[in-house]
């Protein structure tokens, strides 16, 4: 059966990611639209019991998933204040999914994994799809384990207008880099996610979709992982869930007025998925700044929370500024040699985009063509925000960090000796007469935000001694103290491109190295204890 996802928006401000076991729910539901809650309930309670009807006739047993999902709306709907009751439902968007059968192709009839593996590869995205090729190549048996569907992220978790930051000759997988006709571009969502499947379909990775890993723990020298398909067990474990996975909602949201519209970044699609009305966005990192073109592009009056997120140009004397980058060798700068390598992890990253073959996104030009800046969002009440003072520091650092940058690429230019169109600075186009510090949400025409604040990382399910005090994965280059296991994918792994297309297949041949050594290791540790088991 097609199954999908839908997530609405209630009016007490909560969301809920809803299942369906069909796609008839789109026959009754559209994103973007409101339904009263009584409208609403009746609305996914027909869907739901036909989705199920539809289960029943196909296997004979009704799908209880489906009717445990009605029951769930039925009674978050019953829990509602009389106030709350007599508002609106918000569909935010529709996730759907290939039917099972068609997921797991020919495997479906006997979809079972193995009870065990040398290797077991948690998440297929690109870091999980690159160790895969990388253990293929070395013969190492493994399995690949993806929640969801290859590039599910890439597919799910971008908006409609997406496209790289990072120009496509960075796209480097191991085996398999960038081959398209425009290096010097930026990709589409629907290109990256085609650029990813093409991969899975050059090698073949032993790849199962829609498998969920719940639990990662040690038995004896092996792990155990228990997955929707049953418990098994490795000797070696990859995990390769994304450094994104949490998206993360200020606790203030929950006093935000219910006739507001919310979305995280993650959820975020186009500007007609919000309601009509003005949009907050929170958050100036590339997300937030990307987002808040592409609602102002689209005609949307925006206001923007502008954090000390740093910017930088896209082409600076003659070429983008990642290729200067990478002429400069800042791409080969390990974590251990950086200057800041205790703090660049955390670090927000620069804000530009590749958007209609890439420029930059300067907030003072968007502010002077309409665009309300404001300093970080400190307070919610109702419809009442308060933001900190500090938007001009803001800018203005956002600006020091662009002109460093290329002041750093005039040195190198001069350094090398090397013919280029003259160096400029950047001098700024507007800036607050006064900062604005609160302003009331209503009075303003706001009826939604987009929260792009970032994502907290989910590791409970990794039952092992692996995190420092605030959950951060203990490692040296992916490696971590329990041997066997790995991290892949995550910013700054061991340089700038560890969590992006640029530097994750270096990572994987790393790890896999590591995986390959451990093995010789105990395959000779193995040797040696039968040798001496013969005596003398
Ligand atoms: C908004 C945004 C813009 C970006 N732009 C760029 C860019 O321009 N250029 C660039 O190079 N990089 C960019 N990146 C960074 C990076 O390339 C992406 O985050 C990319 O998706 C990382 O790939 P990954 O394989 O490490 O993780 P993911 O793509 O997140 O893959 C992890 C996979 O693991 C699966 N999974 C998670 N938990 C489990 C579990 N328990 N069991 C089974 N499966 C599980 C998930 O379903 C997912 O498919 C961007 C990231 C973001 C968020």
């Amino acid at each position: 059966m097609p199954e999908m996802h839908f997530k609405v928006q209630w009016p007490n401000g909560t969301t809920e990611d809803c299942y369906s076991p069909s796609w008839v729910i789109e026959e009754h539901l559209s994103a973007g639209s409101n339904y009263s809650v009584s409208e609403f309930v009746e609305r996914t309670s027909l869907a739901l019991n036909i989705a199920s009807d539809r289960v029943r006739q196909k296997y004979g047993f009704a799908c209880s998933s489906a009717l445990d999902q009605l029951a769930a709306i039925q009674a978050t709907a019953s829990a509602l204040s009389p106030s709350e009751r007599s508002s609106e439902v918000r569909v935010l968007g529709f996730r759907k999914h290939a039917p099972r059968d068609a997921r797991a192709g020919a495997r479906a009839a006997q979809r079972s994994l193995e009870s065990h593996y040398p290797v077991v590869v948690i998440g297929g995205g690109q870091a999980g799809l690159s160790v895969s090729y990388c253990l293929m190549e070395l013969g190492i048996d493994h399995i690949v384990l993806e929640r969801e569907k290859v590039a599910h992220s890439w597919r799910e978790e971008r908006w409609d207008t997406f496209c790289l930051v990072t120009p496509n000759w960075q796209c480097q997988l191991p085996g398999f880099p960038y081959h398209g006709s425009d290096p010097y571009g930026f990709m589409v969502k629907d290109e990256i996610v085609k650029y990813i499947e093409e991969y899975v379909a050059f090698f073949n990775p032993p790849l199962e979709e829609g498998v969920s890993v719940s639990h990662v723990r040690r038995l004896g020298e092996r792990f155990e992982l228990v997955t929707s398909l049953g418990t098994i067990t490795a000797d070696q474990v990859v995990l390769a869930t994304g450094g994104y996975p949490i998206p993360i909602v200020p606790r203030a949201a929950a006093k935000l007025s219910a006739a507001i519209t919310q979305v995280h970044s993650s959820d975020y699609k186009n500007p007609a998925q919000l309601p009509p009305g003005e949009v907050l966005v929170v958050g100036s990192g590339q997300s937030g700044v990307q987002i808040a073109e592409d609602l102002h592009l689209a005609g949307r009056k925006v206001h923007l929370c502008v954090g000390n997120a740093p910017r930088c140009a896209r082409v600076y004397r003659g070429k983008d500024v990642v290729e200067w980058l990478h002429e400069m060798g800042y791409y080969e700068v390990s974590i251990d040699k950086h200057p800041n390598k205790e703090t660049v992890r955390e670090k927000t990253n620069h804000y530009v985009t590749g958007r209609d073959g890439g420029h930059d996104l300067d907030l003072r030009k968007f502010a002077l063509e309409g665009m309300r800046l404001y300093g970080l969002l400190t307070g919610i009440d109702g419809a009442a925000f308060q933001f900190a003072p500090g938007l001009t520091a803001n800018l203005d650092g956002a600006d020091e960090v662009y002109n460093s940058i290329n002041r750093s690429i005039d040195a190198y230019i001069e350094k090398a000796g090397i013919s280029a169109p003259p160096p400029t600075v950047y001098a700024p186009v507007w800036a607050p007469n006064q900062e604005v510090l609160s302003i009331d949400a209503a009075a303003q025409g706001i009826t939604s935000i987009v929260w792009c604040i970032g994502f907290h990382t989910d590791y409970a399910w990794v039952e092992l001694p692996v995190f420092d005090a605030q959950g951060h994965p203990l490692h040296q280059r992916g490696v971590t103290p329990v041997p066997g296991l790995y991290f892949i994918g995550l910013p700054w792994l061991h340089t700038w491109g560890s969590g992006r297309f640029s530097g994750v297949g270096r990572d994987a041949h790393h790890i896999v190295g590591k995986v390959s050594e451990l093995i010789s290791a105990r395959a000779d540790g193995a040797g040696a204890f039968e040798l001496a088991a013969l005596g003398s």
